[in-house]
Protein backbone atom coordinates (compact mmCIF):
# COMPACT_ATOMS: atom_id res chain seq x y z
CA UNK A 1 0.00 0.00 0.00
CA UNK A 2 0.99 3.29 -0.28
CA UNK A 3 0.29 4.55 3.24
CA UNK A 4 1.11 8.37 2.71
CA UNK A 5 -1.95 9.62 1.08
CA UNK A 6 -1.96 12.60 -2.23
CA UNK A 7 -4.36 15.42 -0.99
CA UNK A 8 -6.01 17.53 -2.84
CA UNK A 9 -7.73 21.23 -1.80
CA UNK A 10 -10.22 23.16 -3.06
CA UNK A 11 -8.95 27.36 -2.20
CA UNK A 12 -10.47 30.20 -2.83
CA UNK A 13 -7.57 32.19 -4.57
CA UNK A 14 -7.87 34.74 -7.52
CA UNK A 15 -7.72 32.24 -10.73
CA UNK A 16 -5.05 33.41 -13.69
CA UNK A 17 -4.17 31.01 -16.51
CA UNK A 18 -5.00 29.10 -19.73
CA UNK A 19 -5.32 26.08 -20.58
CA UNK A 20 -8.63 24.08 -19.98
CA UNK A 21 -10.21 20.56 -20.66
CA UNK A 22 -9.35 18.02 -17.73
CA UNK A 23 -6.33 16.68 -16.20
CA UNK A 24 -5.78 13.64 -14.22
CA UNK A 25 -4.66 13.65 -10.70
CA UNK A 26 -1.05 11.88 -10.60
CA UNK A 27 0.53 9.98 -7.32
CA UNK A 28 3.93 10.04 -8.95
CA UNK A 29 5.66 11.08 -12.33
CA UNK A 30 4.27 8.09 -14.22
CA UNK A 31 1.14 7.42 -12.75
CA UNK A 32 -2.36 8.53 -11.94
CA UNK A 33 -4.58 6.82 -9.61
CA UNK A 34 -8.26 5.59 -10.31
CA UNK A 35 -10.25 3.09 -9.05
CA UNK A 36 -10.27 -0.67 -10.69
CA UNK A 37 -13.69 -1.91 -12.64
CA UNK A 38 -13.53 -4.64 -10.51
CA UNK A 39 -13.91 -2.10 -7.10
CA UNK A 40 -16.76 -0.54 -8.57
CA UNK A 41 -19.47 0.92 -7.29
CA UNK A 42 -17.67 2.99 -5.09
CA UNK A 43 -19.15 3.93 -1.68
CA UNK A 44 -19.09 6.91 -0.08
CA UNK A 45 -20.76 7.76 3.75
CA UNK A 46 -20.79 10.69 5.80
CA UNK A 47 -20.64 11.28 9.14
CA UNK A 48 -23.34 11.03 11.11
CA UNK A 49 -22.87 14.36 12.56
CA UNK A 50 -23.05 16.43 9.17
CA UNK A 51 -22.59 19.99 9.78
CA UNK A 52 -24.25 22.15 12.23
CA UNK A 53 -24.97 25.02 9.69
CA UNK A 54 -27.88 23.57 7.56
CA UNK A 55 -30.10 20.59 7.38
CA UNK A 56 -29.86 19.30 3.94
CA UNK A 57 -26.30 18.12 3.46
CA UNK A 58 -27.19 15.13 3.69
CA UNK A 59 -29.25 15.16 0.81
CA UNK A 60 -26.63 17.54 -1.20
CA UNK A 61 -23.91 14.83 -0.51
CA UNK A 62 -26.03 12.12 -2.23
CA UNK A 63 -26.51 14.50 -4.54
CA UNK A 64 -23.19 14.77 -5.56
CA UNK A 65 -22.41 11.56 -6.56
CA UNK A 66 -25.47 11.06 -8.45
CA UNK A 67 -24.64 13.86 -10.41
CA UNK A 68 -20.93 11.67 -11.21
CA UNK A 69 -22.95 8.26 -11.62
CA UNK A 70 -25.57 9.58 -13.97
CA UNK A 71 -23.43 10.67 -16.62
CA UNK A 72 -24.10 8.42 -19.09
CA UNK A 73 -21.38 8.32 -21.38
CA UNK A 74 -19.44 6.93 -18.34
CA UNK A 75 -19.88 3.31 -16.42
CA UNK A 76 -18.70 4.89 -13.02
CA UNK A 77 -21.09 4.77 -10.30
CA UNK A 78 -21.25 6.12 -6.97
CA UNK A 79 -22.88 4.28 -4.17
CA UNK A 80 -24.08 6.32 -0.89
CA UNK A 81 -23.84 4.56 1.88
CA UNK A 82 -25.04 4.30 6.01
CA UNK A 83 -24.03 7.11 7.86
CA UNK A 84 -21.00 6.29 10.19
CA UNK A 85 -19.73 6.90 13.50
CA UNK A 86 -16.33 7.52 11.68
CA UNK A 87 -14.50 11.10 11.56
CA UNK A 88 -11.27 11.40 10.37
CA UNK A 89 -8.54 11.20 7.45
CA UNK A 90 -7.64 7.81 7.88
CA UNK A 91 -6.99 4.65 5.68
CA UNK A 92 -9.65 2.93 7.18
CA UNK A 93 -11.52 1.09 4.33
CA UNK A 94 -14.80 3.60 4.38
CA UNK A 95 -14.57 6.25 1.88
CA UNK A 96 -15.66 9.41 4.20
CA UNK A 97 -17.76 12.58 4.08
CA UNK A 98 -17.07 14.50 6.84
CA UNK A 99 -16.90 18.55 8.44
CA UNK A 100 -14.51 19.17 10.92
CA UNK A 101 -15.69 21.66 12.81
CA UNK A 102 -12.45 22.94 15.19
CA UNK A 103 -8.82 23.23 14.04
CA UNK A 104 -7.93 20.13 15.74
CA UNK A 105 -10.34 18.30 13.65
CA UNK A 106 -8.56 19.72 10.03
CA UNK A 107 -6.34 16.87 8.60
CA UNK A 108 -3.85 19.55 7.60
CA UNK A 109 -2.72 23.24 8.61
CA UNK A 110 -4.63 26.01 6.40
CA UNK A 111 -8.42 27.36 5.48
CA UNK A 112 -8.91 25.52 2.52
CA UNK A 113 -12.78 24.90 1.77
CA UNK A 114 -12.25 20.98 1.92
CA UNK A 115 -10.05 18.48 1.33
CA UNK A 116 -9.70 15.26 -0.51
CA UNK A 117 -7.06 12.90 0.68
CA UNK A 118 -6.63 9.45 -1.29
CA UNK A 119 -4.81 5.99 -1.01
CA UNK A 120 -3.70 4.03 -3.81
CA UNK A 121 -2.78 0.31 -3.29
CA UNK A 122 0.84 1.03 -4.94
CA UNK A 123 -0.05 -2.32 -7.50
CA UNK A 124 1.46 -1.14 -10.80
CA UNK A 125 -1.03 -1.38 -13.13
CA UNK A 126 0.91 0.35 -16.02
CA UNK A 127 0.45 3.95 -15.76
CA UNK A 128 -2.36 3.97 -13.32
CA UNK A 129 -2.40 2.69 -9.07
CA UNK A 130 -5.43 1.97 -7.81
CA UNK A 131 -7.23 3.81 -5.48
CA UNK A 132 -8.19 2.27 -2.28
CA UNK A 133 -9.98 4.72 -0.45
CA UNK A 134 -10.82 8.25 -0.38
CA UNK A 135 -11.51 10.85 2.39
CA UNK A 136 -13.34 14.44 2.05
CA UNK A 137 -13.06 16.90 4.69
CA UNK A 138 -15.20 19.52 4.56
CA UNK A 139 -13.97 22.74 6.39
CA UNK A 140 -16.45 23.71 9.14
CA UNK A 141 -14.04 25.69 11.03
CA UNK A 142 -13.42 28.07 8.94
CA UNK A 143 -16.35 28.30 6.63
CA UNK A 144 -20.34 27.64 7.30
CA UNK A 145 -21.98 25.52 4.94
CA UNK A 146 -25.57 25.73 3.21
CA UNK A 147 -27.65 23.43 1.11
CA UNK A 148 -29.35 25.92 -0.89
CA UNK A 149 -26.24 28.41 -2.40
CA UNK A 150 -26.74 30.98 0.22
CA UNK A 151 -24.35 34.11 0.48
CA UNK A 152 -21.51 34.26 2.73
CA UNK A 153 -21.54 30.31 3.01
CA UNK A 154 -20.06 27.50 1.11
CA UNK A 155 -23.31 25.42 -1.18
CA UNK A 156 -22.72 21.31 0.10
CA UNK A 157 -23.84 20.00 -2.98
CA UNK A 158 -21.36 22.89 -4.91
CA UNK A 159 -17.93 21.19 -3.11
CA UNK A 160 -19.06 18.12 -2.84
CA UNK A 161 -19.60 17.79 -6.81
CA UNK A 162 -16.05 19.06 -7.09
CA UNK A 163 -14.32 16.77 -4.05
CA UNK A 164 -15.98 13.54 -5.67
CA UNK A 165 -14.49 14.73 -9.15
CA UNK A 166 -10.83 14.19 -7.04
CA UNK A 167 -12.44 10.80 -6.02
CA UNK A 168 -12.54 9.76 -9.62
CA UNK A 169 -9.48 10.82 -10.22
CA UNK A 170 -10.13 14.17 -11.84
CA UNK A 171 -7.53 17.10 -10.98
CA UNK A 172 -8.08 20.78 -10.09
CA UNK A 173 -7.80 22.96 -12.93
CA UNK A 174 -6.48 26.45 -12.57
CA UNK A 175 -6.63 28.27 -15.68
CA UNK A 176 -8.84 30.59 -16.74
CA UNK A 177 -10.40 28.76 -19.49
CA UNK A 178 -11.50 25.95 -16.71
CA UNK A 179 -13.20 28.72 -14.73
CA UNK A 180 -16.66 27.47 -15.29
CA UNK A 181 -15.80 24.09 -14.91
CA UNK A 182 -16.65 21.55 -11.58
CA UNK A 183 -13.08 20.50 -11.49
CA UNK A 184 -12.25 24.31 -11.45
CA UNK A 185 -9.84 24.63 -8.41
CA UNK A 186 -11.10 27.58 -6.76
CA UNK A 187 -14.43 28.35 -5.24
CA UNK A 188 -16.51 31.45 -3.44
CA UNK A 189 -19.23 31.88 -1.32
CA UNK A 190 -22.68 30.96 -2.73
CA UNK A 191 -21.44 29.24 -5.50
CA UNK A 192 -23.74 26.87 -7.19
CA UNK A 193 -22.29 25.90 -10.77
CA UNK A 194 -20.03 23.17 -9.52
CA UNK A 195 -23.50 21.11 -8.89
CA UNK A 196 -23.53 20.34 -12.42
CA UNK A 197 -20.99 19.11 -14.71
CA UNK A 198 -19.31 20.87 -17.77
CA UNK A 199 -18.94 19.49 -21.34
CA UNK A 200 -14.60 19.25 -20.30
CA UNK A 201 -15.95 17.26 -16.87
CA UNK A 202 -18.43 14.61 -18.61
CA UNK A 203 -15.51 14.42 -20.99
CA UNK A 204 -12.70 13.70 -18.21
CA UNK A 205 -14.96 10.60 -16.50
CA UNK A 206 -15.92 9.35 -19.67
CA UNK A 207 -12.13 9.26 -21.00
CA UNK A 208 -10.65 6.30 -21.82
CA UNK A 209 -7.80 6.09 -18.94
CA UNK A 210 -10.53 6.51 -16.33
CA UNK A 211 -14.58 5.44 -16.94
CA UNK A 212 -15.75 5.45 -20.45
CA UNK A 213 -15.82 2.76 -23.58
CA UNK A 214 -12.30 1.41 -24.42
CA UNK A 215 -13.63 -0.38 -27.57
CA UNK A 216 -14.06 -4.67 -27.28
CA UNK A 217 -11.96 -7.33 -27.66
CA UNK A 218 -13.59 -9.54 -29.87
CA UNK A 219 -12.26 -12.93 -29.82
CA UNK A 220 -15.14 -15.04 -32.35
CA UNK A 221 -17.75 -14.28 -34.31
CA UNK A 222 -19.56 -17.32 -35.50
CA UNK A 223 -22.91 -17.76 -37.38
CA UNK A 224 -23.99 -21.92 -37.40
CA UNK A 225 -26.89 -23.61 -38.71
CA UNK A 226 -27.96 -26.03 -36.05
CA UNK A 227 -30.58 -28.70 -36.91
CA UNK A 228 -33.84 -26.31 -36.86
CA UNK A 229 -32.24 -22.61 -36.25
CA UNK A 230 -29.33 -20.49 -37.40
CA UNK A 231 -27.56 -20.16 -33.99
CA UNK A 232 -25.18 -16.44 -33.93
CA UNK A 233 -22.27 -16.86 -31.27
CA UNK A 234 -19.54 -14.09 -30.04
CA UNK A 235 -17.30 -14.19 -27.49
CA UNK A 236 -15.58 -11.15 -26.04
CA UNK A 237 -12.24 -10.98 -23.80
CA UNK A 238 -13.53 -7.30 -22.77
CA UNK A 239 -16.50 -4.75 -23.46
CA UNK A 240 -16.20 -1.89 -21.13
CA UNK A 241 -18.34 0.86 -21.34
CA UNK A 242 -20.06 -1.33 -24.18
CA UNK A 243 -24.02 -0.74 -23.91
CA UNK A 244 -24.74 -3.43 -26.12
CA UNK A 245 -25.01 -5.77 -29.78
CA UNK A 246 -27.66 -5.45 -32.48
CA UNK A 247 -27.01 -8.14 -34.91
CA UNK A 248 -28.04 -8.00 -38.61
CA UNK A 249 -28.59 -9.90 -41.19
CA UNK A 250 -28.92 -10.02 -45.55
CA UNK A 251 -29.63 -12.63 -47.68
CA UNK A 252 -25.73 -13.69 -49.12
CA UNK A 253 -25.10 -11.70 -52.25
CA UNK A 254 -27.64 -8.76 -51.03
CA UNK A 255 -26.50 -5.70 -49.59
CA UNK A 256 -29.75 -4.71 -47.53
CA UNK A 257 -29.20 -5.74 -43.88
CA UNK A 258 -32.46 -5.97 -41.43
CA UNK A 259 -32.05 -5.82 -37.81
CA UNK A 260 -32.97 -8.86 -35.82
CA UNK A 261 -33.43 -7.70 -32.42
CA UNK A 262 -35.74 -5.43 -31.10
CA UNK A 263 -33.76 -4.06 -27.92
CA UNK A 264 -30.37 -4.29 -27.54
CA UNK A 265 -28.16 -7.68 -27.11
CA UNK A 266 -27.08 -7.32 -23.48
CA UNK A 267 -25.91 -9.91 -21.34
CA UNK A 268 -21.78 -11.87 -20.76
CA UNK A 269 -20.02 -13.11 -23.34
CA UNK A 270 -20.39 -15.78 -24.57
CA UNK A 271 -23.64 -14.56 -26.72
CA UNK A 272 -26.21 -16.12 -28.07
CA UNK A 273 -28.52 -15.60 -30.63
CA UNK A 274 -31.32 -17.80 -32.24
CA UNK A 275 -32.82 -17.08 -35.34
CA UNK A 276 -35.30 -19.49 -35.85
CA UNK A 277 -37.20 -17.07 -38.95
CA UNK A 278 -35.28 -18.14 -41.98
CA UNK A 279 -36.11 -19.42 -45.20
CA UNK A 280 -34.96 -22.88 -45.42
CA UNK A 281 -31.81 -23.89 -47.42
CA UNK A 282 -31.06 -20.17 -47.79
CA UNK A 283 -27.71 -18.75 -47.03
CA UNK A 284 -27.76 -15.75 -44.58
CA UNK A 285 -24.60 -13.26 -43.33
CA UNK A 286 -25.17 -11.63 -40.41
CA UNK A 287 -23.30 -8.29 -38.89
CA UNK A 288 -22.82 -7.64 -35.10
CA UNK A 289 -22.95 -4.40 -34.28
CA UNK A 290 -21.30 -2.87 -30.58
CA UNK A 291 -22.96 0.04 -29.23
CA UNK A 292 -20.86 1.83 -26.70
CA UNK A 293 -22.66 4.04 -23.98
CA UNK A 294 -21.83 7.05 -26.10
CA UNK A 295 -23.59 5.83 -28.79
CA UNK A 296 -20.70 5.43 -31.06
CA UNK A 297 -20.43 1.67 -32.91
CA UNK A 298 -18.25 -0.70 -34.04
CA UNK A 299 -19.10 -3.76 -36.48
CA UNK A 300 -17.61 -6.51 -37.29
CA UNK A 301 -18.74 -9.66 -39.61
CA UNK A 302 -20.16 -10.75 -41.63
CA UNK A 303 -20.07 -14.38 -40.69
CA UNK A 304 -22.11 -16.47 -43.54
CA UNK A 305 -24.30 -19.65 -42.31
CA UNK A 306 -26.90 -21.83 -44.47
CA UNK A 307 -30.54 -22.28 -42.73
CA UNK A 308 -31.34 -25.83 -41.97
CA UNK A 309 -33.71 -27.41 -45.37
CA UNK A 310 -36.72 -27.64 -42.64
CA UNK A 311 -37.86 -30.38 -45.33
CA UNK A 312 -37.53 -33.11 -42.61
CA UNK A 313 -34.80 -34.90 -44.35
CA UNK A 314 -31.82 -35.19 -41.90
CA UNK A 315 -28.22 -32.91 -42.84
CA UNK A 316 -25.37 -32.88 -41.27
CA UNK A 317 -25.33 -30.89 -38.60
CA UNK A 318 -23.70 -30.27 -35.11
CA UNK A 319 -25.73 -27.92 -32.55
CA UNK A 320 -24.41 -25.82 -29.64
CA UNK A 321 -23.76 -28.40 -27.02
CA UNK A 322 -26.10 -27.33 -24.04
CA UNK A 323 -25.57 -26.10 -21.39
CA UNK A 324 -23.39 -23.80 -22.49
CA UNK A 325 -21.39 -22.52 -20.50
CA UNK A 326 -20.42 -25.86 -19.00
CA UNK A 327 -20.24 -26.12 -15.04
CA UNK A 328 -20.45 -29.53 -14.67
CA UNK A 329 -21.78 -32.11 -17.78
CA UNK A 330 -23.58 -30.56 -21.05
CA UNK A 331 -25.03 -32.82 -24.16
CA UNK A 332 -24.01 -32.31 -27.47
CA UNK A 333 -26.92 -33.14 -30.17
CA UNK A 334 -25.82 -33.55 -34.20
CA UNK A 335 -27.57 -35.14 -36.85
CA UNK A 336 -26.20 -37.00 -39.86
CA UNK A 337 -27.94 -37.48 -43.34
CA UNK A 338 -26.88 -41.23 -43.84
CA UNK A 339 -25.73 -44.19 -42.00
CA UNK A 340 -22.19 -44.69 -41.16
CA UNK A 341 -18.97 -44.13 -39.57
CA UNK A 342 -19.14 -40.85 -37.03
CA UNK A 343 -16.32 -39.34 -34.77
CA UNK A 344 -16.64 -36.64 -32.33
CA UNK A 345 -14.11 -35.33 -30.23
CA UNK A 346 -13.00 -32.89 -28.37
CA UNK A 347 -10.14 -30.11 -28.68
CA UNK A 348 -8.40 -27.00 -26.96
CA UNK A 349 -7.70 -24.19 -28.18
CA UNK A 350 -3.83 -25.96 -29.97
CA UNK A 351 -5.76 -28.79 -31.91
CA UNK A 352 -4.45 -31.23 -29.35
CA UNK A 353 -7.71 -33.79 -28.42
CA UNK A 354 -8.70 -33.70 -25.19
CA UNK A 355 -11.43 -37.02 -25.30
CA UNK A 356 -13.35 -38.80 -28.35
CA UNK A 357 -16.76 -38.98 -27.10
CA UNK A 358 -17.77 -41.12 -30.14
CA UNK A 359 -16.06 -42.62 -33.03
CA UNK A 360 -17.91 -45.73 -34.90
CA UNK A 361 -20.68 -46.15 -36.76
CA UNK A 362 -24.25 -44.00 -35.99
CA UNK A 363 -27.52 -44.34 -38.07
CA UNK A 364 -29.07 -41.07 -40.24
CA UNK A 365 -30.82 -39.09 -38.01
CA UNK A 366 -30.34 -37.44 -34.76
CA UNK A 367 -28.03 -38.47 -31.50
CA UNK A 368 -27.18 -36.96 -28.73
CA UNK A 369 -24.15 -37.17 -26.61
CA UNK A 370 -23.24 -36.21 -22.80
CA UNK A 371 -20.00 -34.91 -21.99
CA UNK A 372 -18.87 -34.57 -18.25
CA UNK A 373 -15.76 -32.49 -18.51
CA UNK A 374 -13.14 -34.95 -18.06
CA UNK A 375 -10.75 -35.94 -20.54
CA UNK A 376 -8.79 -39.05 -21.82
CA UNK A 377 -7.62 -39.33 -18.56
CA UNK A 378 -10.72 -38.73 -16.10
CA UNK A 379 -8.90 -35.73 -14.98
CA UNK A 380 -11.51 -32.28 -15.41
CA UNK A 381 -10.65 -30.01 -18.04
CA UNK A 382 -9.38 -26.63 -16.80
CA UNK A 383 -11.67 -23.57 -17.65
CA UNK A 384 -11.51 -22.02 -20.93
CA UNK A 385 -13.04 -22.44 -24.45
CA UNK A 386 -12.82 -25.74 -26.31
CA UNK A 387 -13.84 -26.96 -29.65
CA UNK A 388 -15.91 -29.87 -30.35
CA UNK A 389 -15.95 -31.67 -33.96
CA UNK A 390 -18.26 -33.89 -35.86
CA UNK A 391 -16.62 -35.78 -38.50
CA UNK A 392 -19.08 -37.85 -40.85
CA UNK A 393 -19.37 -38.77 -44.46
CA UNK A 394 -16.03 -36.94 -45.22
CA UNK A 395 -17.32 -33.59 -44.08
CA UNK A 396 -16.28 -31.83 -40.60
CA UNK A 397 -18.02 -29.22 -38.62
CA UNK A 398 -16.45 -27.41 -35.50
CA UNK A 399 -18.41 -25.85 -32.48
CA UNK A 400 -17.20 -24.01 -29.47
CA UNK A 401 -17.86 -24.05 -25.53
CA UNK A 402 -17.69 -22.35 -22.53
CA UNK A 403 -15.92 -24.22 -19.60
CA UNK A 404 -16.50 -22.24 -16.36
ZN1 LIG B 1 -10.11 20.44 -5.84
Amino acid sequence: MNRVPAVTYLLIIVAIGYAGAWELIYWDAGHYARWKDSDLPVTYRANESGTPDCGGEFTALEASLDTWTNVTTSYFDFNYGPKTSKKDTKLDGVNLFYWAETQADLPYAGNYIAVNTFWTSGEDMGDWYATVETDICFNGYHYDWSDSGESGKMDVQNIATHETGHALALADLYDVGSKEFTMCGYSSYGETKKRTLEYDDIRGISSAELYGYTGITLEDFEAAAGLDNIEVTWVVSSETGLAGYNLYRALDGEAEYAKLNAALISGESPYYYLDEEFEPGMTYKYLLEAVDIAGGTETFGPDIATAPTGDGRPVLSLAQNSPNPVTNDTSIRFSIPEAGRVSLGVYDLTGRKVITLYDGDANAGEHELEWDLRGDRGVRVAPGVYLYRLMAGGENVVRKMVVR
